[in-house]
């Protein structure tokens, strides 16, 4: 294949699989933590650690995953601290990152308006052989904690409250998976750009949720998604000649709405489709302490992502 014969391309596409994967990997605990936008903030972070990198004439890609992770702590430990400022708070750490990175990349020897777009929109041919040895390390370690922990930073995120109560270090899953997130963005700043990471972080797994049911169904199925929109946005954006990181989360998006338009026409076809719970011991009850939700004629109990009504001897995912 012609796509092939470049090296950078090559490199392109090996980045575009590993954050393909990690992303989403990722991206599954913002969703179910309500923090999709957590994403977006982390990449405004990172751009002022971009520009502080070239103006210091260190790595770029090391500075900017000293100030991201630094970033990403520091917005957990307020989230942790109540939420009443924390809005306020996230939103001058958003607009001075991006505000502090346009500045610095603008007095950076090397730093032309068209750099700043590069970082920002994704630039494929600029990814670097050295980038791509550092990218494959970080987004392995990133992968395999997403996907090793995944009970753990599942169960914190479900129920905060009972996580603690069964011994679960609930603050520093947060801050591990802050710093997931901030390597994420890091990892994905030439494929994707800082703009757009939180897009294949969250869109992917919006898509797997209309599929799958399950944790783990809509972890793969997620992932699947990712590798999909983020290798094959790459190759059209080579085609196309266009930004690689708009084009994979149009591609994305275009995923997202087949699969919206689709469950719905399915939700009609087969309206009271009947899915029992798998395995399930616990007892629910009016005072088993998890939260009840009223659903159409019933009521569902709301635990660990799920919503379980009582159906005869056993209950039904809802
Ligand atoms: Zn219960
Ligand atoms: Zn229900
Ligand atoms: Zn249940
Ligand atoms: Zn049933």
């Amino acid at each position: 294949m012609e796509i092939l014969e470049f090296g950078f391309m090559q490199r392109a596409l090996l980045a575009a699989l590993l954050i393909g994967l990690t992303a989403p990997a990722v991206g599954i605990y913002l969703v179910q933590r309500r923090l999709a936008l957590i994403g977006d903030g982390m990449g405004h972070v990172a751009l002022t650690g971009v520009g502080l990198g070239l103006l210091t004439g260190q790595q770029p890609v090391w500075v900017a995953l000293a100030v991201t992770v630094a970033g990403a702590v520091a917005i957990e430990l307020m989230r942790a601290r109540g939420r009443t400022s924390s809005d306020v708070a996230l939103a001058v750490l958003f607009y001075g990152g991006i505000a502090g990175g346009v500045v610095l990349l603008a007095k950076a020897p090397s730093g032309t308006p068209a750099s700043v777009t590069a970082y920002l929109f994704g630039s494929i041919t600029s990814t670097t052989p050295n980038d791509l040895a550092v990218f494959a390390v970080l987004a392995v370690v990133v992968l395999v904690t997403a996907v090793g922990l995944s009970r753990v930073l599942y169960t914190v995120g479900g129920d905060e409250e009972y996580a603690r109560a069964s011994g679960l270090p609930v603050l520093g899953m947060n801050i591990l998976l802050a710093i997931m997130v901030a390597v994420t963005v890091v990892v994905s700043m030439r494929v994707v750009g800082l703009l757009l990471v939180s897009a294949l972080m969250i869109v992917p797994v919006a898509t797997a949720q209309r599929l799958g049911r399950s944790f783990v169904g809509t972890l793969g199925a997620a992932m699947v998604i990712g590798v999909l929109v983020s290798v094959g946005g790459v190759v059209t954006s080579f085609y196309a000649d266009t930004p690689s990181g708009g084009t994979i989360v149009l591609l994305a998006i275009g995923f997202f709405l087949v699969a919206t338009i689709g469950s719905m026409v399915w939700a009609a076809a087969f309206r009271r489709s009947h899915s029992e719970a798998e395995d399930h011991l616990h007892r629910h009850g009016p005072t088993c302490g998890h939260e009840v939700v009223t659903h159409e004629d019933h009521v569902d109990y709301l635990h660990d992502g799920h919503r379980h009504a009582v159906h005869g001897a056993h209950y039904d995912e809802h």
